[in-house]
């Protein structure tokens, strides 16, 4: 056994997964307990009378091309969110484990951990230097019971994109000991190369991608971990065995063919080009502080008086995010991008 499943929780790895009923399409199904008619109404290829395949071969390999992974790299799941808990319950024995976290930053890392009863060790990022990387500190803090690294790029909610030279150590000092999971749920707004390109020789890298973001898929909830096999195939026994619907399936598959992809493609340059309109724009603004710099579809902006633009946002009917709660940027308000009419009349209210 590698390295893995040393560091994994001992009674994952000796689990014996739910044997789901076999998926062999050419036979009828009287094996699973389904009724074998449609719904009045139901125009789904499959039938939503079957249970779905569990990782369904066709959307997995879809993914997998999509971001140049192997299929066996592969997880698909309700998200970045179902990730992000698969691997804290599979790495992390509750009372004894940790994962390390970078804040300001996504709160589900932490609350994954809690809810898992691990640890959350937090080593802030520097935001004297545009909230990169604190490399030493991260692997100072280290220890043998940290067994997930969660890094976010560009990262919510401060919009910059890591080092990759820092992750990239980070990755180096912790292996075979702890995964370094990055988390690239916006780095199509960024016009950078993903970390995936690194999975394959680094099998103690995990990169999460999601549709929900540049896709505009957020309803679908579909969202893909690539990492080496072996976690991917430790995940796949926890992970509910019919996590996808159909619904989902189908409808993943029939938006991420070439029109759509072109589409997305003009209007992640349309949220650049938006992105710094917007930028540019508040910064003009007497209340405006500072606009942080963002790879991502949001930008973070520190105000004199953030309960003020709250508020003149509301009264705009636009409804912009409160992060003051986060350590270091108690002032601060993300905002996403909109069309060109919304960013206008938010800055119309915030004038
Ligand atoms: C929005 C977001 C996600 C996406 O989560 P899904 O569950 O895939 O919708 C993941 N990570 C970060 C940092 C996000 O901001």
């Amino acid at each position: 056994m590698s390295w893995i499943s040393d560091i994994a929780r001992p009674d994952i790895v000796a689990l014996k997964p739910y044997e789901h009923a076999s998926w062999e399409p050419p036979l009828e199904r009287l094996h699973a307990n389904e009724l074998p008619w449609r719904t009045t109404g139901d125009d789904t290829d499959a039938g939503l009378n079957r249970y779905p395949e569990p990782q369904p071969r066709e959307l997995v390999a879809r993914l997998a091309a999509l971001y140049g992974a192997e299929p066996k790299q592969v997880l698909v799941g309700r998200g970045s969110d179902e990730a992000i808990d698969l691997l804290v319950r599979c790495f992390c024995r509750a009372g004894e484990d940790a994962v390390l976290v970078c804040p300001p930053t996504f709160g589900m890392y932490s609350v994954a951990a809690r809810i898992q009863g691990a640890d959350v060790v937090t080593v802030p990022l520097r935001a004297e230097s545009g909230f990169s990387l604190d490399v030493d500190e991260v692997i100072r803090q280290c220890t043998p019971r940290v067994k997930l690294v969660f890094l976010c790029s560009p990262n919510n909610p401060t919009g910059n994109l890591l080092n990759e030279e820092d992750v990239l150590r980070i990755a180096a000092r912790v292996e075979g000991r702890a995964l370094v999971v990055v988390d690239e749920a916006y780095v199509e707004f960024a016009g950078v190369p993903s970390l995936i390109r690194h999975v394959k020789d680094l099998p103690q890298l995990a990169v999460m991608r999601t549709l929900s973001k540049a896709h505009g898929l957020a309803g679908a909830r579909c969202g893909t971990l690539m990492a080496n096999p072996e976690i991917i195939a430790l995940l796949r026994k926890v992970i509910p065995p019919y996590a996808i619907t159909q619904l989902t399936v189908e409808t993943v598959l029939r938006l991420l063919e070439p029109p759509q992809l072109a589409i997305m493609n003009a209007r992640i340059r349309q949220i650049q080009s938006e992105r710094a309109r917007l930028a540019d724009a508040l910064r003009t603004l007497p209340d405006v502080k500072r606009v942080w710099p963002s790879d991502a579809n949001f930008v973070l902006v520190e105000f004199a008086d953030a309960e003020r633009a709250l508020k003149a946002a509301r009264g705009a009917n636009l409804l912009i995010r409160d992060v003051r709660a986060q350590a270091g940027i108690n002032r601060s308000v993300r905002i996403s991008i909109g069309t060109p009419e919304q960013n206008d009349r938010l800055l119309e209210a915030l004038r």
